[in-house]
């Protein structure tokens, strides 16, 4: 099949890993930066233009797309699915999955466990806000961060106060949210492709931070998921749409409760502590179902 990774950096280890799984099964592999696609959404017959040349025959993209270029790469992957070209993930469904608001909304209408949250941009009822939640300690978190940048652990009422005040000054949307003091320090990752979990790490913070992000120094290890987690990890990934997402939840004394959905997660972590090859199963994904474009069309309402 001809397939084409839609990434900026093919230097990136999941980018490289997909290209090399692909190449590995004897697909004809495509790396394309989206950023640097033109499209031609005018005509009957909608094309994409790379490096001067107008992209045909793909049979299936694979979007990782960053998380500051939503808008432009969700366009590109859209103008593919207008040419009929199978995506992993819908642009649809990467929109969504980007909007942490909306994604909590969708899960919480599922019935899905979630800490207790509330949001807000400009209250004057900070008190209010926090006791929504259940009062101090609290995590606050501003509504664009990623990699655990913008997540707060407010111990204190005060503390709590300043920082709300704070991110109000910056005209950010906030969240608040119950702080899971019992998970310790550790999330739990699950890699879904199609109806499965393919994959899974537990994330320890390092000593003295409450955030597991690798990115903040977290370490993965091995995990055993329970049956009740891998089942809430693929409610909470058919809820948004996704079929390649990486779902995190933290282990609470109500039992999982999903903090975010990922549409691109990335590939390093969950290979190396999983020793699962999770490139190669996205490739058999597309395999199976490139050819059945009806079986998963997006149906998510919201
Ligand atoms: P980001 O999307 O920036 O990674 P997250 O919402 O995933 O932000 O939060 C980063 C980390 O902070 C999580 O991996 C988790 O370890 C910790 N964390 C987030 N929310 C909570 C919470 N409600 N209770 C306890 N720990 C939390």
């Amino acid at each position: 099949m001809k397939i084409a990774v839609l990434s900026r950096n093919g230097k990136l280890y999941s980018t490289r890993r997909l290209m090399q799984a692909g190449q590995e099964r004897g697909h004809d592999m495509h790396l394309i930066d989206y950023l640097r696609c033109y499209m031609d959404i005018t005509s009957h017959h909608p094309r994409v233009i790379y490096k001067g040349e107008s992209l045909e025959g793909f049979d299936a993209v694979i979007p990782r797309i960053g998380a500051s270029r939503t808008f432009y790469g969700t366009a590109v992957v859209r103008q593919f699915e207008m040419m009929g070209v199978f995506p992993t993930n819908e642009s649809q469904a990467i929109s969504r999955s980007r909007d942490k608001l909306r994604s909590l909304q969708l899960l919480a209408r599922a019935g899905i466990g979630l800490p207790v949250t509330g949001f807000a941009h400009y209250t004057n009822d900070i008190d209010g806000l926090i006791n929504l939640v259940g009062g101090p300690p609290l995590i606050i978190k501003l509504l664009g961060g990623t990699q655990g940048i913008g997540v707060v652990l407010a111990e204190t009422r005060k503390a709590a106060t300043s920082v709300i005040q704070a991110f109000r000054g910056l005209d950010a949307n906030l969240l608040v949210q119950e702080f899971i003091k019992e998970s310790r320090g550790e999330d739990i990752r699950c890699f879904i492709v199609g109806s499965r979990v393919v994959a899974a790490m537990k994330r320890k913070a390092k000593d003295g931070e409450f955030r597991s992000n690798l990115h903040q120094g977290g370490k993965g290890e091995k995990i055993k998921l329970k049956a009740e987690e891998r089942a809430i990890a693929l409610r909470a990934a058919k809820c948004m749409g996704l079929n390649v997402a990486g779902v995190d939840m933290l282990r609470s004394n109500h039992g999982p409760v999903i903090m975010e959905v990922n549409s691109s997660p990335g590939l390093e972590g969950i290979e190396k502590t999983s020793d699962v090859d999770v490139a190669g199963k996205i490739i058999q994904f597309i395999e199976k179902n490139a050819h059945n474009k009806n079986k998963i069309k997006d149906r998510v309402k919201g």
